[in-house]
């Protein structure tokens, strides 16, 4: 047995029912065997070994009291998984299928990623089995607050800097860093990212995420003699990262035919009309169904996986982690799809990866494809620390020569290890890089 498959036997049995962490394991240890076959320190270090087992993981419980008065527990997490390059970063997701083992497989994909931006910032994910639907404004804050009366002993500028996720906006976040600062007495700004612009928040950190999967997109065009222009595109989820990768898309005179939510899709040939999605899914938090009552010609379906078998050439999976399956890509590159670029996280399953691949479709991983968002938390980090503030535009040109780089980058890296036009291994071998010569200089620990 070669020490990537020992290592993750190791992990199948030490983190049993963690499909999703196994899965996130599975993917990067492949891709790393030509890697460990070069350093045969690693092995001697035992260097897999250490960075599949997070540095620390808490779990707390959440009490809070609703609008009628009634208390509810929820659980909290915080994996602090790998800090060898920089202080945990990763995001928070409040959602009802939250468990250790998704907060894991977030967390260890975040430590890549991380590291693929260039910037100091190390690996982590956190949140709760919380559900912001339907919650009253005062529900949300009160939630917020108990959660960060725990939180707040586990992190700090220099030591864990979480963001949001799923379920975790702008208002979470705002809830989040008032209940920190009160604990604190203390202005810390760089404890969170994704703040509001009134008190350290980044211009382009909102869009940052959609933004940076379609510059992703665009260099991986760009690269085969295409452009965006013209171009159907079909992305999931109506979220922070669909709603911003949209807004791209149609700047690059792309058009966006079809978005989700968790219970059906919109299909609308004129194209989708932006502004009224982001009133209806950012501001005023309604289904997307709804999106019909102001365009009568557009279609509307129950089944949101359903999106998949819409015609397009560019596919944007920004939902949530195996939302596209095997028999999924099969419908997408039936119907002529040329690239898919990632923006959630594990979109797609390792089989519909691996036939996209296999059908020589583009595709852009998520660990390059949407480090955009974390690369401009870390930009938010640098202004706090600076006390100073950037231009939309600076950031935004930051933003984007940092894609440009990873694309580079995980092009290279699948180049230098042979296996060329693979960005699933370039990307993990990359981001491998960095952190592993990292804890190879710090000792073991
Ligand atoms: P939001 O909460 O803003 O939006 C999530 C969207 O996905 C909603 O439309 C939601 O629909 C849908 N969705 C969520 N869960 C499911 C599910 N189980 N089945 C079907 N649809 C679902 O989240 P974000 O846009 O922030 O995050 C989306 C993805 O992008 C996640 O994978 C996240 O980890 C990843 N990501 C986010 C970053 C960020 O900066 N925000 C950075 C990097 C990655 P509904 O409203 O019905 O729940």
């Amino acid at each position: 047995m070669s020490y990537v498959q020992e290592v993750f036997e190791t992990v199948k049995r030490r983190n049993p029912g963690e499909l999703e962490f196994h899965q996130a394991v599975a993917e990067v240890l492949e891709s790393l065997e030509p890697v460990i076959d070069k350093h045969p320190e690693y092995r001697e270090f035992r260097l897999l070994d250490r960075i599949v087992e997070p540095e620390r993981q808490i779990i707390f419980r959440v009490p809070w009291e609703d609008d009628l008065g009634n208390i509810h527990v929820n659980r909290g997490f915080r994996v602090q998984f790998n800090s060898a390059i920089g202080p945990y970063k990763g995001g928070l997701r409040f959602h009802p299928s939250v468990n250790l083992g998704i907060i894991k497989f977030l967390g260890f994909e975040q430590i890549f990623k991380n590291s693929l931006t260039g910037l100091p910032i190390g690996g982590g994910k956190g949140g709760s089995d919380f559900d912001p639907k339907g919650k009253s404004d005062r529900e949300i804050m009160r939630f917020c607050q108990s959660f960060m009366s725990e939180l707040a002993q586990h992190i700090g500028p220099d030591v864990d800097v979480p963001a949001g996720d799923i379920g975790v906006g702008g208002r979470e976040i705002g809830f989040l860093y008032g209940q920190y600062k009160r604990l604190k007495n203390a202005t810390e700004a760089g404890v969170l990212t994704g703040k509001g612009i009134p008190f350290g928040g980044s211009l382009a950190r909102t869009e940052a995420t959609g933004y940076g999967t379609v510059y992703f997109l665009n260099e991986m065009l760009t690269d085969k003699g295409l452009e965006l222009k013209g171009k159907t595109v079909v992305i999931s989820g109506s979220g922070n990262v669909s709603l911003y990768a949209c807004k791209k898309c149609q700047e690059y005179g792309a058009k966006v035919v079809a978005m989700s939510d968790s219970n059906g899709y919109i299909y609308d040939k004129n194209g989708i009309d932006l502004n009224l999605m982001i009133r209806l899914k950012e501001i005023e938090r309604k289904r997307i169904k709804e999106y019909k009552n102001y365009h009568p010609e557009a279609e509307y379906s129950e089944n949101c996986r359903a999106i998949w078998s819409v015609k397009c050439d560019l596919a944007l999976p920004c939902a949530t982690q195996n939302e596209l399956n095997e028999q999924e890509a099969a419908v997408l590159i039936e119907n002529g799809v040329i690239a898919v670029a990632e923006g959630a996280n594990m979109p797609s399953t390792a089989e519909a990866a691996k036939l996209f691949q296999a059908h020589k479709v583009m595709f852009g991983p998520a660990k390059a494809a949407n480090a955009g968002g974390v690369a401009t938390s870390a930009l938010e980090m640098s202004q706090n620390s600076m006390r100073y503030s950037w231009t939309f535009a600076e950031v935004d040109q930051k933003l984007h020569q940092i894609m440009a780089n990873i694309y580079t980058m995980s092009k290279n890296a699948a180049q230098e290890f042979g296996l060329e036009g693979n960005l699933i291994a370039g990307a993990n071998i990359a981001g491998f890089q960095k952190v592993a010569a990292a804890m190879m200089a710090l000792g073991i620990y």
